[in-house]
């Protein structure tokens, strides 16, 4: 039976990407040895960082005097990274979910942490507007797709202080501008490649800023200036990385990858409204987001949630029991998925509501 992979991370990726990546992991451009097997420092490789770099810069738009690194250590260490190296007295964080949660967690050991909005007192079901941002705070550092509960901002927010966003769930699902932040990171395992490796895309002006030493490897300025090539990065998953960005700009570019997503989106919100066992549980619709589209049983049919959630994965769909902390269903649509994906799910939505 063909599977749908609603994962929320690590997550779908194009067959094709997966394939060219297996077939460099088995005989590296013709070297007969693997990618796995090379010196990242070997004159092969460094092309395939330079040209993931260049397509990071092409896709995104990304202005001068920005620059695009590969590091470990998942987003999770940039929630330490941005305040270690940008936080100089005060940061601001809007808080829409666990992630940014954690993000604040870690600013705090650095200064003082304003926290500009919250909804985490309705379980972050939106995104808190109307917020004000201290004029003197370093940066407001925002988590544009809020993977588990299912809200996203895919407009660049109007601030008078620099931005610093994660973009993990998200980044080259639609246009961004680039020149509003001073720093972009995203872990690669929702939608860009597989796990390994975090893209960070950092203004250069504003490094060195911080009134702290820093250990060398959480230094921007070390990766910056060493080409993502300080130490061993993680070498496979840049690979992949620069397959799926060569895919992307193949299907016509970020512009491309928002209209997929608007396209999905509105097929399966569509029938989430429209079906009388399911409701959303997002309760701004336009904070809805296009990537991760969270949704329960109706409240009259509560008991049947076991029983959706078996019938789907008799019909081959993977991953779409949602997050234990919103229950219900998750279904993950980020660029890999199709529209043959998502309407296999509807007409599994719609065959269970026939039957009930
Ligand atoms: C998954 C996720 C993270 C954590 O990523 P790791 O690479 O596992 O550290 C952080 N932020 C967002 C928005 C995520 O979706």
């Amino acid at each position: 039976m063909k599977k749908y992979n609603f994962n929320a991370g690590p997550s779908m990726l194009p067959r094709e990407v997966i394939e060219a990546t297996a077939q460099q992991c088995l005989d590296f451009n013709g070297s007969g040895l693997s990618l796995m097997e090379i010196s990242h420092r070997a004159k092969d490789f460094q092309p395939v960082v330079d040209e993931a770099v260049a397509l990071v810069k092409e896709l995104l738009q990304v202005p001068e005097g920005y620059s695009v690194i590969f590091l470990g250590g998942g987003a999770s260490l940039e929630f330490c990274m941005i305040p270690y190296n940008f936080l100089v007295k005060k940061a601001a964080y809007l808080n829409t979910g666990v992630w940014a949660k954690k993000a604040m967690k870690e600013a705090k050991l650095f200064g003082e942490v304003v926290e500009v909005a919250s909804s985490a007192d309705a379980n972050y079901t939106f995104i808190p507007k109307g917020w004000t941002v201290p004029e003197d705070a370093d940066y407001l550092h925002i988590t544009t797709n809020n993977t588990i509960y299912g809200t996203e901002m895919r407009q660049d927010p109007e601030v008078s202080v620099p931005l610093i966003a994660d973009m993990s769930s998200d980044i080259f699902s639609r246009p961004v501008d680039v020149a509003k932040y001073d720093a972009i990171y995203a872990g690669a395992q929702k939608n860009l490649a597989m796990a390994g490796v975090t893209i960070v895309i950092l203004k250069d002006e504003k490094l060195g800023r911080a009134p702290r030493p820093i250990p060398t490897m959480l230094d921007y300025r070390t990766h910056v200036e060493k080409g993502s090539m300080f130490n061993t990065p993680p070498v496979v998953p840049i690979y992949c990385a620069l397959e799926n960005l060569r895919w992307i700009k193949r299907q016509g570019g970020v512009e491309a990858m928002d209209k997929l997503a608007k396209q999905r989106a509105e097929i399966v919100y569509g029938e989430i409204d429209r079906n009388k066992l399911f409701r959303g549980t997002v309760t701004a619709k336009e904070d809805r987001s296009l990537m991760n589209i969270c949704f329960v049983m109706a409240d009259e049919y509560k008991e049947l949630e076991k029983d959706f959630l078996d019938f789907a994965v008799s019909k081959g769909m993977v991953g779409v029991k949602g997050h234990r902390s919103v229950g219900g269903f998750r279904a993950s649509c980020y660029n890999a998925q199709t529209i043959e994906g998502v309407n296999a799910l509807v007409a599994c939505m719609k065959e269970f509501e026939a039957k009930h």
